[in-house]
């Protein structure tokens, strides 16, 4: 209804002349509806979060109120000069949008604000060199006002540029997944939009320029604010209250449009000078060069950064594949990694290595009267209690299921079974388990030796259970024994 009610109100504006007072109280309306609108929409939310909106608020209120100084300095005073009191109100939408945009974003994780950052100031880089060459500079360089009024007409290409840069690093929140929703609803691609909007109008003034236009055309451009606060307005109505807990969501990595866009700004300077070179003569060579010097500089950061990020995933991967999740012990692979690397020490010292295979016993039954979350319990305690009697140097890890291999690096055969032995007390829940123990002939492969490691633990399991058996110096016939009866025994 608040959509339906004020577009219809701002497209209104358009065709009929009223004559200046009535269009400034239209005007008025077209604002005042907006800004009522976000006040009564964040006054749900969290006090720390409702200054933001209220500073939008104030901003929009501003920029619309102007028209009133505007109106009395050309209707009642009768003057054309500039500047006047009324861009003080048009430039404070600025700030406010800075300021209340800056204070949303600023819990934002460094690693998802940083990327957005960079982004959007390089793209605003590309812009900024068209917004010096063709809206900056040429005031800069006209004769006709004072300091102080080309100063203020620089600040609205200057506000513009920062308005930008804003509204990207919105569009941007749409990378993190989940963190949009939670930061404040789905309020930023409204944010953004309306932002969008409000720029429309800025570069249609610029250009327009100095030629003189008829008053529907200018009605119309002013159409292009009031959509903007409407819409602004409108984003409000989708702010949600702060949820820090929700923040952990990770940066998506940049996709075509974004690389896309990135690739125009980077283009931008060449761009100018070849205009530059081809038309008008060779003017802006300064801020050409120091607008690419500033985008290399912040792509290269990026690359850094993106870099930086991908390295830390593939580390988190890696590290996901070397361990296992229930015990936390170092996985299969990760142990299977390690035993060359000992044998191979080893083979250098001299020294024995012994590697043991433990298996609970009768776990399925552990399991079936007790459940499988106390198996699990079970099988995370065991495995914390038995890493508190080992060495740093030994390498226990969870072989699969309810088994597992210690890597036992200096350690014959007698000190590999007092090893074990110091394991079974300290098992939870009184849970036993067979071992079989084979100390490395120094001539045998890694898979010989727990080949002859797992014949060992078969024997213990046919033997009885709840021991330790150490295996023959002889390697198991090959292939290992998978019978029916051994499924039946081992699972
Ligand atoms: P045995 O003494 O012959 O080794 O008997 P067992 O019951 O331990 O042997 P079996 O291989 O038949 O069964 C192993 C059981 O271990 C099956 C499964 O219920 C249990 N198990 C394997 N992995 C897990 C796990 O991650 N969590 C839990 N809770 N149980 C597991
Ligand atoms: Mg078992
Ligand atoms: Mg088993």
């Amino acid at each position: 209804m608040y959509l339906a009610a004020m577009m219809l109100a701002v497209a209104g504006y358009v065709p009929v002349t009223l004559g200046p007072w009535a269009e400034m109280s239209w005007s008025i309306v077209n604002t005042l509806g907006p800004v009522a609108v976000i006040v009564f929409a964040v006054a749900r939310l969290p006090r720390s979060d409702r200054t933001a909106w209220h500073l939008l608020a104030l901003g929009i209120l501003a920029n619309g109120a102007a028209v009133v100084p505007n109106t009395i300095v050309s209707e009642v005073l009768q003057s054309d000069a500039y500047p006047t009191v009324a861009d003080a109100f048009y430039l404070l939408f600025y700030p406010a949008v800075l300021g209340s945009i800056g204070l949303m974003i600023r819990r934002w994780p460094p690693r998802l604000i940083r990327p957005a950052m960079l982004d959007a100031a390089t793209i605003t880089s590309g812009i900024g060199v068209l917004a010096w060459v063709y809206a900056i500079d040429p005031a800069l360089q006209d004769g006709s006002y004072s300091l102080f009024g080309q100063l203020v007409r620089v600040a609205y290409p200057v506000g513009d540029l920062l308005l930008i840069f804003m509204a990207l690093i919105l569009v941007r929140s749409n990378s993190g997944a989940g963190t949009r929703r939670a930061r404040w609803g789905t309020a930023p691609p409204w944010l953004a939009t309306g932002l969008l909007c409000f720029l429309g109008g800025d570069l249609i003034w610029l250009l327009i320029g100095a030629h003189s236009v008829p008053g529907w055309v200018t009605r119309g451009v002013d159409v292009f604010y009031f959509a903007a606060f409407v819409i602004l307005g409108y984003a409000a109505r989708h702010a949600t209250a702060t949820d820090v807990q929700r923040l952990a969501a990770a940066p998506r990595p940049p996709g075509i449009p974004l690389m896309s866009m990135l690739l125009l700004a980077l283009l931008m300077a060449p761009a100018v000078l070849l205009l530059q070179t081809s038309h008008d003569g060779f003017q802006h060579g300064a801020a050409i060069a120091a607008g690419s010097t500033i985008m290399s500089v912040l792509v290269v950061t990026r690359l850094t950064v993106l870099l930086r990020f991908v390295e830390r995933q593939s580390d988190q991967v890696r590290e996901l594949a070397r361990r296992d999740e229930l015990t936390g012990l170092p996985n299969r692979r990760a142990w299977g990694d390690e035993l060359p690397r000992v044998l191979e020490h080893a083979r250098q010292s001299g020294r024995p290595v012994s590697i043991c295979m433990l298996d609970l016993d009768h776990f399925k039954a552990f399991n079936d009267t007790r459940g499988h979350q106390a198996g699990d319990r079970l099988l995370k305690e065991a495995a914390a209690a038995w890493t508190g009697q080992l060495r740093q140097s030994d390498l226990l890890a969870r072989y699969g299921g309810e088994e597992f291999i210690i890597l036992l690096p200096s350690t014959d055969i007698h000190a590999a079974g007092a090893v074990i032995e110091r394991l079974r007390p300290v098992t939870p829940a009184a849970q036993t388990f067979s071992c079989g123990v084979a100390v490395w002939n120094t001539t045998e492969t890694s898979d010989e030796l727990i080949a002859r490691a797992d014949a060992a633990l078969y024997e213990a399991k046919h033997a009885g259970r709840n021991r330790t058996v150490a295996a023959s110096a002889q390697q198991p016939p090959a292939p290992l024994p998978a019978s029916t009866d051994d499924a039946v025994l081992r699972g």
